[in-house]
C-alpha cells in the first residue's frame, strides 16, 4: 500500500468519502489532485489535511463532457501524470415514481445519470486515453448497494449505479490489455452529508440497525476499499464490485 511516485485524482474530494479517500492516498505517499465541484473553500481544507507534498486542486462540473477533459490536462499537466483514478463524485435525490411531475422525474433522471454515470465514464475516457500510453494505470468506481437492493424512492440514482457497476466491468475487459485494472466499490449507507438527513432523521436507528454491526460505515471504511484496489497486487481483481456495506444487504 504504498503510493509514492503515483498521482491519484479523486472526484468530489472536497468532503465526505472523497475527502477521506484523499487522505488516505496521501498518507501512503501518493500526490493527490483533489477535485472539486462548487465549494473551494472546502476543496482547500481537504488539501490542508493531505499529509505529504505536490497535491493539488481542481475544478469541474462532473456533468460537463468538456470540463473533464480540461480537468485531465490539467492534472496531467500539473502533476506529471495519472496513476489512478477515483469516480467517486455524485449526487442523489428522491423522486419517488408516483408522487411527483412527469418533469421532475425527467430533471432527475437527467440530472443524475449525466453526472453519476457518464461523468465517470467521461473522466474514464480520458484517463485511459493517458494511462494507456504511460505503463497502465487504475480506475476505481464509487458505486452503492442501492444498485443491486434496488432504491424505491431513487429509481434513477440506483439506476446510475448500476449502469457504473455495468460499465466498471466493461471496461475492466476493454482496458485490461494495456494494463488499466477497473474495479467498483458498493458501500451500504455511510456516514456523510448526503446521508445525514437521513442518518439523523427518525429513521436512523432502523437504518444502523440493517447491519449485525448497528452502525453505518464510515468514510474511511470505504476509502480502505478504494486503496486496496489501487494496490500492487491487486491487478487480478480487475472487474471486480466489492461490498462495503456491514453484512447490511447481501449477494451471491
Ligand atoms: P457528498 O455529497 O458528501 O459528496 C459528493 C461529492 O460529489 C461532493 O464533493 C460534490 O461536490 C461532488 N459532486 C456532486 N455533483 C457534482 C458535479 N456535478 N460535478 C462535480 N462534483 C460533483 O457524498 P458522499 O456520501 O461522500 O458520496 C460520495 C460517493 O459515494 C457518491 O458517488 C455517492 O453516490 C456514493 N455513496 C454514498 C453513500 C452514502 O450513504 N453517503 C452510499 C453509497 C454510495
Amino acid at each position: 500500500m504504498d503510493f509514492s511516485g503515483q498521482v491519484i485524482l479523486v472526484t468530489g474530494a472536497s468532503r465526505g468519502i472523497g475527502r477521506s479517500i484523499a487522505r488516505q492516498f496521501a498518507q501512503r505517499g501518493g500526490r493527490v489532485a483533489v477535485h472539486y465541484h462548487q465549494n473551494e473553500e472546502a476543496a482547500r481544507a481537504t488539501l490542508a489535511l493531505l499529509p505529504g507534498e505536490g497535491h493539488h486542486i481542481v475544478q469541474a462540473d462532473m456533468a460537463d463532457a468538456d470540463a473533464i477533459q480540461r480537468m485531465m490536462q490539467t492534472v496531467i499537466a500539473q502533476m506529471g501524470g495519472l496513476h489512478v483514478l477515483v469516480n467517486n463524485a455524485g449526487i442523489y435525490d428522491d423522486h419517488p415514481p408516483l408522487s411527483i411531475s412527469y418533469a421532475d422525474w425527467q430533471a432527475s433522471w437527467m440530472r443524475i445519470v449525466q453526472t453519476n454515470l457518464i461523468g465517470a465514464a467521461n473522466a474514464a475516457y480520458c484517463a485511459a486515453q493517458h494511462m494507456k500510453d504511460h505503463g497502465g494505470g487504475r480506475i476505481i468506481n464509487v458505486s452503492s448497494r442501492g444498485a443491486f437492493r434496488g432504491e424505491p424512492d431513487s429509481p434513477a440514482y440506483g439506476a446510475s449505479k448500476a449502469g457504473l457497476n455495468a460499465m466498471s466491468q466493461s471496461l475492466a475487459k476493454a482496458l485490461a490489455p494495456h494494463n488499466i485494472f477497473v474495479t467498483a466499490v458498493a458501500p451500504g449507507f455511510v456516514e456523510t452529508d448526503m446521508a445525514a438527513e437521513l442518518l439523523n432523521g427518525p429513521q436512523g436507528d432502523a437504518i444502523r440497525a440493517q447491519s449485525p454491526l448497528n452502525r453505518v460505515a464510515t468514510p474511511d471504511d470505504v476509502a480502505y476499499a478504494v486503496v486496496f484496489f489501487a494496490s500492487a497486487g491487486a491487478e487480478f481483481m480487475t472487474g471486480a464490485i466489492l461490498d462495503v456495506n456491514g453484512a447490511s444487504y447481501l449477494r451471491t
